[in-house]
């Protein structure tokens, strides 16, 4: 069978242009995510999710951490997305799943168990036992940068990744949750360079903001956008996001993205 990098010649994992040659050409979301977790495109963060998985945190020694590109998280036929930001360094760059191992997760997948659409409340490694319905989560950039800041040259070179990824999800997809601001232009990017227009002026990032993107050719089914805080702990010990106000925001987007039993 023919696997994804055998397609002819082209860049290797470490060179610039590996997302932008390869991820176009995936048919399949499974397939998507084997050639992400491969990237090597981003030398800077090759580097450092490397060094913080050899080097580990005190209290994960005995973990063997992930180290790679993070994939999406959740099933290929989902009607609702999520878009962070970025893996963390000893969250999902250790476990290897999406939002996986820290505070900011353990915030998002309690809420999104709350309105039924995870089947446990929390979210601890790739063998635990936990299942979405119906939602996907999904980052901008795949690898955990230092101090959780990307540069404009790695958001960019991940954008091929998310545009192929909200690409494969579109037949189904109803509705996307942003989640901070830095999410919320960078899904605005993305779903720039899938070919669907945007409105001008450009959308504003706020919490609990609600665009509405008219169907297209192909696509016979308006798209929703929502906005909501980062569940980062800055945000959720603040008082800036509570619980409550994430839940809300999530299940009004499983209700436009007619997710049956939101509860
Ligand atoms: S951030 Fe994205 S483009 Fe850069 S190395 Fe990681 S997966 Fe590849």
């Amino acid at each position: 069978m023919e696997r994804p990098l055998d397609r002819g010649s082209g860049p290797g994992a470490d060179d610039p242009a590996f997302p932008a040659r390869h991820a176009p050409r995936c048919t399949r979301l499974d397939e998507l995510d084997e050639l992400v977790a491969r990237c090597r495109a981003c030398p800077r963060l090759v580097a450092w999710r490397e060094e913080v998985a050899r080097v580990r945190r005190a209290s994960f020694q005995d973990w063997e951490y992930w180290g790679r590109p993070v994939p999406g998280f959740g099933p290929a036929d989902a009607s609702l997305a999520v878009v962070g930001l970025a893996p963390a360094a000893h969250g999902a760059n250790r476990t290897g799943r999406m939002f996986t191992g820290d505070a900011t997760g353990d915030f998002l997948f309690a809420a999104l168990h709350e309105i039924g659409l995870a089947s446990q409340p929390t979210s601890r490694h790739t063998g635990d036992g936990l299942a979405l319905r119906g939602v996907r989560l999904t980052a901008p950039v795949h690898c955990a940068p230092p101090e959780n800041r990307p540069t404009a040259d790695e958001l960019r070179a991940c954008r091929p990744w998310l545009s192929a990824e909200l690409g494969l999800l579109a037949p189904r997809l109803r509705a996307v949750v942003a989640l901070g601001g830095f999410g919320w232009r960078a899904l605005l990017a993305a779903i720039r360079e899938t070919g669907r227009p945007l409105p001008r002026p450009r959308p504003v990032f706020g919490h609990g903001v609600h665009v509405v993107l008219p169907a297209v050719d192909g696509l016979a089914h308006p798209l929703h956008l929502l906005g909501s805080y980062h569940p980062s702990q800055r945000n959720t010990f603040t008082g800036r996001l509570t619980f409550p106000m994430l839940v809300g925001v999530l299940r009004r987007a499983a209700e436009l993205a007619d997710l049956p039993d939101v509860r």
